[in-house]
């Protein structure tokens, strides 16, 4: 079996590690910040030397391409560089980095493939400078007005925008370079799985069906402000308390429903939010995914059977945004853990929780994803790690994958 190369893997994500390096072991790089930009100069400078040709598209988005022996549609693969907040070494740029060692491999090994092979780039998945997240696949495959993403502002400089940021970082090319179905054959992301389930269970390669469908409901409690000193406790409408007894309710409720049904209240605020007061009015957030819509449905049901009234407080609730399941495509999903078996690796087929570019993109090509362990599950801060001998499975995987989907 063909295989990509421990040392050129182990050299990539020292290197990468370097833009942005907070000191910590993580890094901070928001998209399109100088970081961002040193980092992409960093992937040009590298395809080019293997032989690649480097487009971008209006939205900033990089394609590096090594030709095919004959005139067909592009096999893509890659992820995004950017970061949340002293984020890690793994999410995102592991896709892209496996996908370069991919090519590298191709190229240096002279392994035949029919099809061109394009390792690409998204500008800004996380959004954790300019929202929303997924900005620029969600552009390109129709989930975003353009203009409202150019306008959208930065959190670190008020009024600066991603427009400006675009201009300014030299990668913005021209539309017509756009990911496109009609000279697409296929498109894998490697990423890593940002969750324990495959190091807990020794599993080496996360075969990924789709991404699980998810609701985000806001619950509003309103009671009645007072002194917390003078009010007894039988006279008072605490709209926090109120919060907290649903919360458990919800806990007691939805931990009946199916075991792969992960749910989080991640945001609540309360006012006036001092200490000498009875809070008169909290929100609090439930975010709620599972593959089987079934399940959302009854997630549902629980959520009604909230009273309007909970500790004299009133509640109400309306649905901030949800999203369907995405289901990646059976055949390419079939490729990868044949790919996986092929080299002996552990697998086992899995739904991605969080969001990536990949559900967006599947809506326009034909789409799959290849997971590979976070150890711990850690992910979106500075100790997410996967050791170098897992990532090299999923390069593995990935090439495979990819000389897999060139037979066809
Ligand atoms: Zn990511």
């Amino acid at each position: 079996m063909v295989q990509c190369d421990y040392e050129r893997m182990e050299d990539k994500i020292k290197t990468f590690s370097q833009f942005g390096d907070t000191g910590k072991g993580g890094i901070t790089r928001f998209s399109l910040s100088e970081e961002a930009v040193a980092a992409r100069r960093e992937f040009v400078r590298r395809m080019e030397e293997i032989g690649a040709t480097v487009t971008t598209d209006d939205m900033a988005n990089v394609y590096a391409t090594i030709a095919g022996t004959e005139d067909l549609p592009m096999i893509f693969s890659g992820s995004h560089m950017d970061s949340v907040r002293q984020g890690g070494n793994y999410d995102g740029i592991l896709g892209v980095l496996t996908a370069m060692e991919v090519a590298e491999t191709i190229v240096k090994e002279k392994i035949p493939h029919r099809h061109p092979i394009t390792v690409i780039v998204w500008t800004n998945e996380e959004g954790a400078r300019f929202e929303p997240a997924m900005m620029s696949s969600g552009v390109i495959c129709g989930k975003f007005n353009k203009d409202d993403m150019l306008a959208s502002q930065a959190k670190d400089i008020p009024g600066y925008t991603f427009g400006e940021a675009l201009e300014k970082s030299g990668f913005k090319g021209e539309e017509k370079n756009r990911l496109n179905p009609s000279n697409t054959k296929a498109l894998v992301e490697l990423h890593i799985e940002q969750g324990p389930v495959l190091e807990a269970e020794g599993i080496d390669i996360g075969v990924v069906e789709g991404v699980c469908g998810m609701i985000n409901y806001e619950f509003t409690f309103t009671g009645q402000a007072g002194h917390a000193g003078t009010t007894p406790m039988k006279y008072r409408k605490d709209a926090l308390y109120a919060a907290v007894k649903t919360i458990q309710y919800l806990h007691d409720e939805l931990d009946q429903l199916d075991g792969k049904l992960v749910y989080t209240t991640g945001k609540i605020s309360a006012h006036p939010n001092i200490h000498t007061i009875i809070p008169d009015e909290v929100k609090i957030t439930l975010d709620a995914r599972h593959q089987d819509p079934e399940v959302i449905k009854q997630v549902l049901a629980v959520i009604k059977k909230i009273p309007g009234l909970v500790e004299n407080c009133k509640v109400s609730y309306e649905e901030a945004w949800s999203r369907k399941t995405v289901s990646f495509t059976s055949e390419l999903v079939d490729y990868v853990e044949k790919s996986a078996q092929e080299y002996g690796y552990t697998n086992r087929r899995i739904y991605s929780g969080p969001g990536h570019d990949a559900q967006f993109a599947i809506d326009l090509v034909p789409t799959t994803m290849i997971f590979v362990p976070s150890v711990g599950g850690h992910s979106h801060c500075e100790i997410e790690y996967t050791p170098v001998e897992n990532c090299l499975k999923g390069a593995n995987v990935l090439l495979n994958t990819i000389l897999h989907i060139d037979k066809q």
